[in-house]
Order: structure tokens, then C-alpha cells, then sequence
């Protein structure tokens, strides 16, 4: 499984000083106490992929303790965390004492983003002798990796002497990097973990890799089977499953490969996971590309959170009746929740009263109840002519204010009382009908409808 004993150099020459330094204390730490430390996971793969002349900043790092000998030391990673704050105070602690996990989180240096540095224990089995057995160590640094995702993602790079620098690679990680491919460790992997199916679709886009041929029959094996409409979706009793396919979906649909990673999910039929009868047809991609031209168009600023709303529109493509549910289960926030339960009735009386109305302040009236997100979400689903309508509303009516506002009728003589908004609404709808199109007529308009 020894690749290369040259990675030290690599690293040295390749992280930004400081990250080089804190790996340096890191791995002074562990030795000092007879461990051994690797560096884990993406930080290994992204090295692995970078150019060769490209300085890596990561933010993100992962590492494990191991080779030890004594059930004492099972709090291995949590003693180093907190030996390597003692070293860096201005970093915040994390223990996450059941997984026997610590996280550090700092701003390592002022060029560089925030640290956030996990270190995890390796499950050893305890030997009765304590002479250090290689084949031992080893064993329990692989039975880490094994429990990874991807073998892109079960690479280890030795910290610790000796063999400092040296390429842990235990599944064939670096022939995968280099035939860009991505390939589970087992064939259970997905019944076990499905949220591996988003992750495995997310490496694949972002890296520009192809699912391994073994590994996309187990994703459609995984899916087909069944399970996940039982276990994960339908029973909420597994909220900590939900969680985390949430916080994947997130991930894909805010990345900026997003549109790519929903067709290969859509490709392998894995939007079942959010509810069995959804699935990316025609009219959902049609859907999800008009979704796009109305934020470009309506929220340009990202005042609206734009995954989330991929997010509902693949929810609002479900029978009515599903709609809610699957909002709650993917703990949406309750105004998208709302939204999307209402949503039947709102398209419902929209598509009713708009068809009937002529003028632009009838029109107005009609969709002026509705958040701009509702008015999307029916707009994409709509007919073109009801979309049309939305869209006019969209762009022009909604912003049209009367020349008048409450101080004018104040300043023009009208008392202040309930009266006010009426005609307020009223020289609205004239100014929308173009009958009102400057102060003078707005005036005149009163003068004719509301005598002093
Ligand atoms: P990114 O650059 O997107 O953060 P990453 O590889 O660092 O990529 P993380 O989600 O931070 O991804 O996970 C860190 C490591 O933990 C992965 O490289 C992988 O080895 C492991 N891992 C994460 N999630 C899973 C999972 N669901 N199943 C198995 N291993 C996982």
C-alpha cells in the first residue's frame, strides 16, 4: 500500500507556510505521546489533484490519531486537539465526545481563510503485548479509511515518523485520481450511508470524474431496493439520516455546478430519495431552467436563499398531498413549509381570476397577496399566458406607485382616517390603468371622485 515516501517535501513545498507549520506541531504533538497522526480525506485528494505549482489553501482538514496501545488513550484525538490549542489559543474547541472527535476553528493567519481542523481517533483493537506492531497500526488506520465514502476519499498521508510523508493507499485511491473515477469501497456502501449517492454525484461533477461503472449499479441497486422511501424518508424517526441529505442537497444546489449535479441525479432516479414519485422529467428541467431566468430577473441581490427555492420547486412538482411532508422531513423553515402547502390553492385562484382580468390594476390585485417567492414558484409551473401575467406584474406593475402618497391627500386638505386607503388604492389602480400619469391628473381624479 506504500506509494511514495516523498510527500513531506510535497507538502512543505506546496501548503502555505503557516498550515505547514501547524502540520509540523501537530505531528510533535502526537509523536511526543508515541502516536501516529495522518492527514485524511479531501485535504489528501485535493493535494493530489492540484498542479504542481499551486499553493493549496485549505480550510478544511482532516485528520486521524492512531497506534496506540493503551485503552487510555482512546481520548487520543481530543488530548492533541486541546495540546494544539495550548499552541494556537485563538482557536475555538470542539469535543464531540462520542465519536471520541475534537474540531479546532481559528483564523490560522489574516491571508488566509478560518481553519477548521478535525481530529478523529481511530478505532484500535487492544493488543495484550506493547511492543509496536506494524501490521497491528496499521490495521486500524485502514479500518478508518475503510469506513469512507470514496477512494478518493480513503488516502492518509503519514504525519508521524517514521515514514514521514508517506502515501497511505489502501483501496486504490491514486489509480482512481488518476482514471478520474469514483468508486465505493464496498457494495453496501449506499444501503448503509445514501446520503454517499449525493456525495458520490457531487465529486463527480465538481471533479469532472465518471461514477466507477460497478459503482453507479450499486447506487441504482440501493435506489430500486427500496429502502430509503422506508427508512429515511417516510419514517422521521431517522432525523439524523435527514439531516445530513439536507445538508448534501444544500451543498449541490448552492454549488455553482448545481444545474450538472440534478440531471446525473435526476439520470440515476435518485430524487426518489426525496419522496418514490419524484423524478427529473422534461417538464421539471423545464421548470427548474424557468426557475433560473426568474431569479436572474427578480433577485438579483439573493435576497431569496436560491437553493432553497430549487429546492421547493422540485418539492412543488409532487402530487399536492406530498408536498408538506417532504418540506417538513427535509426540515425547511417554516415559511417554505407554508408555502408549499399553500401553493395548491394559491395556483388554484390564480389560474381562476387572472385569465378573467383585463386591465393591469385588476391584475395587481389579484397577485399583489403573494410573496414573490409563491408568485415564482406558481409562475414556473403555469401556462405560458399566466406566466406571462406574472412576469408583466413582476417587472412593471409592482413597482408603480400613485403620485400621491398619504402627506400629499394631507397637504392637499383630506383628513386622515380610513377613508385614506381607499383612495389611496383607488389612484393605484388608475395610475396601473394609465388613466393617472402625473400629479395634475391625480389631483383631478380626486377632485372628480373625492370633493373636499
Ligand atoms: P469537500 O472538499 O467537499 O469538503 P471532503 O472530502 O473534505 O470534500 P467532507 O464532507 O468534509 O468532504 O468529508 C471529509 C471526509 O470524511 C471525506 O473525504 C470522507 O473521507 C469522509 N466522509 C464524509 N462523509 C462521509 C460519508 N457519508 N460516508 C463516508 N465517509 C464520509
Amino acid at each position: 500500500y506504500r506509494v511514495s515516501t516523498s510527500f513531506s517535501t510535497q507538502l512543505r513545498d506546496r501548503l502555505a507556510p503557516p498550515l505547514w507549520e501547524f502540520l509540523a506541531k501537530a505531528s510533535e504533538q502526537a509523536q511526543k505521546r508515541g502516536w501516529h497522526l495522518y492527514l485524511v480525506g479531501g485535504a489528501v485528494r485535493d493535494l493530489l489533484l492540484a498542479d504542481p505549482d499551486e499553493t493549496l489553501l485549505l480550510s478544511d482538514i482532516d485528520m486521524v490519531v492512531d497506534g496506540f496501545h493503551r485503552s487510555a488513550d482512546v481520548g487520543a484525538g481530543v488530548e492533541l486537539a486541546k495540546a494544539l490549542q495550548n499552541t494556537y489559543p485563538e482557536a475555538r474547541l470542539e469535543v464531540h465526545g462520542q465519536f471520541q472527535t475534537a474540531a479546532l476553528l481559528w483564523h490560522l493567519d489574516p491571508v488566509l481563510d478560518s481553519l477548521w481542523v478535525d481530529i478523529a481517533t481511530a478505532r484500535t483493537e487492544f493488543y495484550p503485548y506493547p511492543a509496536a506492531n506494524p501490521e497491528v497500526e496499521a490495521s486500524s488506520i485502514r479500518q478508518d479509511l475503510y469506513r469512507r465514502d470514496f477512494t478518493i476519499n480513503a488516502l492518509a498521508v503519514r504525519l508521524t515518523s517514521p515514514r514521514a510523508g508517506e502515501l497511505l493507499d489502501f483501496f486504490g485511491g491514486l489509480r482512481d485520481l488518476r482514471s478520474r473515477q469514483i468508486r465505493v469501497l464496498h457494495a453496501n456502501s449506499f444501503i448503509e450511508d445514501p446520503t454517499r449517492i449525493y456525495r458520490a454525484v457531487r465529486f463527480a461533477v465538481r471533479l469532472g470524474f465518471q461514477l466507477e461503472t460497478q459503482t453507479e449499479r450499486y447506487i441504482r441497486y440501493a435506489l430500486d431496493s427500496g429502502i430509503y422511501e422506508r427508512s429515511l424518508i417516510q419514517n422521521s424517526k431517522a432525523p439524523a439520516l435527514q439531516t445530513r441529505l439536507k445538508a448534501e442537497l444544500k451543498y449541490i444546489l448552492q454549488a455553482p455546478y448545481w444545474k450538472g449535479a440534478l440531471k446525473l441525479l435526476g439520470d440515476l432516479e435518485a430524487l426518489k430519495c426525496l419522496h418514490s414519485t419524484l423524478e427529473l422529467d422534461d417538464q421539471l428541467w423545464k421548470q427548474v431552467r424557468l426557475l433560473e431566468r426568474c431569479l436572474r430577473r427578480f433577485d438579483p441581490e439573493k435576497t431569496l436563499d436560491h437553493w432553497q427555492m430549487r429546492l421547493e420547486v422540485l418539492i412543488a412538482h409532487l402530487a399536492p398531498e406530498y408536498r408538506p411532508k417532504v418540506a417538513k422531513n427535509l426540515q425547511l423553515p417554516d415559511d417554505s413549509i407554508k408555502r408549499l402547502q399553500q401553493l395548491d390553492l394559491d395556483q388554484a385562484n390564480v389560474a381562476e381570476s387572472l385569465p378573467a382580468c383585463i386591465h393591469p390594476s385588476e391584475i395587481t390585485r389579484v397577485l399583489k397577496q403573494y410573496g414573490l417567492p409563491t408568485l415564482i414558484l406558481i409562475a414556473v409551473q403555469s401556462q405560458r399566458p399566466i406566466r406571462r401575467l406574472i412576469w408583466k406584474y413582476l417587472t412593471q406593475y409592482a413597482h408603480i406607485q400613485p403620485p400621491l402618497n398619504g402627506n400629499d391627500l394631507k397637504a392637499l386638505g383630506y383628513k386622515p382616517g380610513r377613508e385614506f386607503k381607499q383612495m389611496l388604492d383607488h389612484l393605484l389602480a388608475a395610475t396601473l390603468d394609465g388613466e393617472i400619469r402625473d400629479r395634475a391628473d391625480a389631483e383631478s381624479f380626486l377632485a372628480k371622485y373625492y370633493p373636499l
